[in-house]
């Protein structure tokens, strides 16, 4: 008998996460510059690192001898400020940091599932929730999609007694649609008090203010509710891994029971904390994206292609078989994100980059179905 046979069921039925692929393997495969190479796969921000951040961290590179705050304290007291008079009441306690928001995700799921209960999630969503969830010997329970987001009506009707966490993405990776905050609201209302609600809003920062919802404010309604953020996305800090919930200090508590002690290093709680107060940087990724989102859709539209409206820093475009599209770009040296294991095999995901490395794919979009 090999060991492997006897990991639980549930851990060997899990399909791996598929990351986008690295400049570094496209150019070692296909023998190309990796100066050549167009990545708009993982939803990186093209403006690079938050200036500050970077500052912040090559000023601490002689400090990895020691350990890392493990409460955190620098970036919890920069993320409360931050938030303002809204998280007041909460305060620091009611902060989890994580290797990034993924690592927060795991942590729910570590914290509230187990073999014998469920957690709700809706088609199309984020992947890491079916895999924190089958990680711990949990149902997940898929529900239909409206319009390729989500549908909270039928969300709310597929919690069972066993449910224990209920995962919205908003706006959702990776069709970037978007939930209104009055149908939330409803929702939370709606939700039995002892299911958790997992908001994650990683994409938030490139929201137009009239589009965000009060959801900081609504902790102090819901107990049951925990926000995720990220440094991924618009701090331009995915390399870093920093991410944190918000929630009440008891929810909190949990997650902190089942988190590694030094979770996030050091150089990761300076970069965030010197990122978060980074507003020009933040207005910078959103101008960038906003113009760069408009140049996608008028190049979809040009070429005749359908595509799903978004709200995110990435839009879905329908490509026909996306496979091979996807293959004819990388031979182009333009790295995009093949959605099949979403069940969207006719789509193809693309980040919104800068200027060039928008029309870049576009153009070879273009070509490739001009040919095919
Ligand atoms: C990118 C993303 C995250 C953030 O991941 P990190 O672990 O913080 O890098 C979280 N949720 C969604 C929906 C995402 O797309």
């Amino acid at each position: 008998m090999h060991s492997c046979d006897l990991a639980p069921a549930y851990v060997r039925a899990i399909a791996p996460y598929q990351p986008g692929k690295p400049i570094s393997e496209l150019a070692r495969e296909m023998g190309l510059a990796e100066a050549d190479i167009v990545k708009l796969a993982s939803n990186e921000n093209p403006l690079g690192v938050s200036p500050r951040a970077r500052a912040a961290i090559a000023a601490a590179l002689d400090e990895l001898a020691l350990y890392p705050d493990g409460n955190g304290f620098e970036l919890k007291s920069a993320i409360t400020a931050k938030l303002g008079v809204e998280f007041g009441n909460i305060g620091m306690s009611g902060i989890v940091l994580g290797n990034g928001s993924n690592d927060v995700l795991e942590l729910v799921a570590r914290a509230f599932l187990a073999p014998g209960t469920s957690a709700v999630y809706s088609r199309h969503a984020f992947a890491v929730y079916p895999l924190v969830t089958q990680a711990t010997g949990a149902i997940g329970i898929e529900t239909p999609a409206l319009d390729f987001g989500h549908d909270l009506a039928a969300m709310l009707a597929a919690i069972r007694d066993d449910t224990r966490v209920v995962f919205i993405a908003n706006p959702n990776n990776p069709t970037g649609t978007l939930l209104d905050a009055a149908s939330l609201a409803a929702f939370l209302k709606s939700v039995p008090e002892q299911v958790i609600v997992v908001l994650d809003e990683a994409y938030g920062e490139f929201l137009d203010v009239d589009l965000q919802a009060p959801s900081v404010a609504w902790l102090a309604d819901y107990p049951n509710l925990i926000l995720t953020r990220t440094f991924s996305k618009a701090y331009g800090l995915a390399g870093l891994r920093v991410g944190y919930a918000l929630a009440h200090p008891d929810v909190a508590g949990m997650l902190n029971r089942v988190r590694q002690p030094f979770n996030v290093n050091s150089l990761a709680l300076l970069g965030a904390a010197a990122a978060i107060d980074d507003a020009e940087f933040i207005a910078a990724s959103k101008r960038v994206n906003d113009a760069g989102m408009a140049q996608m859709v008028q190049g979809f539209q040009r070429i005749g292609l359908e595509f799903i409206p978004s709200f995110g820093n990435f839009i879905c475009v329908k490509v026909g078989p996306a496979g091979e599209v996807f293959q004819a770009l990388l031979k182009r040296g333009v790295i995009v994100r093949p959605v099949g294991n979403y069940g969207m095999p006719e789509y193809l995901r693309v980040s919104i980059g800068l200027p060039e490395q928008n029309a870049r794919f576009l153009a070879a979009l273009s070509e490739i179905l001009e040919q095919a």
